[in-house]
């Protein structure tokens, strides 16, 4: 342990951390650079002020420009604002531009086993897009209707994938088809797009690409065998 490693521990104790924060803190020690390989993030993000303020590490395009970025915690859910790490050690909170998020999302996507059903946000007014396992459906504050019509649609054989005949493993439901979460019936019945897991990353990709500014709160990573994909 080096010096700076030692000081900054040493003052924990004496600071009134919320308990989120301080659990973070002491859990998150996947190093930046180890979680994010391809990313290079500004130094200014990541002195000791930015640490100790818990301002996420920034992805170095942000310093040009900021009209598309999000705070991408990909191994943590929020639920009704409390943290709860989905795997162990967990990788760190970062700021990201859209390439960078997008070539991150699209090999954590491609490269989950599990059931999705995805639903496309309203580009115009959505901050916040995240994977939520069908466990915590009722947990994250899902209407017991909408949790099981989701998890209706998750049980379902998936057919095979629109675009190239492999299994499907995602069901991506268009705004016209569901426009809200308050639509239980069309959740229920409407035809959606059964994607394999590489179209339904790409397609999803290709959704955010074509918001032209963005300010995401919150994105994660999809975990455990099947969940879905809300925006808020
Ligand atoms: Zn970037
Ligand atoms: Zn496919």
């Amino acid at each position: 342990m080096d010096g700076k490693e030692r000081s900054r521990d040493s003052v924990l104790p004496d600071v009134q951390w919320p308990a989120t924060c301080y659990h973070s803190f002491i859990v998150a020690r996947v190093k930046l650079e180890e979680a994010y390989p391809k990313i290079a993030f500004r130094w200014r993000s990541r002195n000791w002020w930015a640490r100790l303020t818990r301002v996420p590490p920034e992805c170095e395009h942000l310093e040009h420009g900021v009209e598309w970025m999000a705070t991408y915690a990909p191994d943590t859910l929020y639920l009704r604002g409390k943290a709860s790490l989905r795997r162990r050690p967990a990788r760190p909170e970062v700021s990201l531009c859209r390439a960078c998020l997008l070539s991150e999302l699209e090999t954590e996507l491609s490269g989950y086993r599990g059931r999705v059903v995805a639903f496309e946000p309203d580009g115009a007014v959505f901050t916040q897009y995240f994977f939520v396992g069908v466990e915590e459906f009722i947990a994250a504050g899902l209407l017991p209707d909408v949790a099981a019509a989701i998890s209706r649609r998750l049980d379902q054989p998936a057919g095979d994938c629109d675009v190239c005949d492999a299994p499907a493993s995602w069901l991506w439901l268009s705004r016209e088809q569901v426009e809200s979460l308050d639509e239980v019936p069309r959740i229920a019945m409407a035809r959606g797009e059964p994607l394999c897991a590489r179209h339904g990353a790409q397609k999803f990709c290709a959704t955010l690409t074509n918001v032209s500014e963005a300010n995401l709160f919150y994105m994660n990573s999809p975990y455990g065998e099947s969940g879905a994909y809300l925006w808020i």
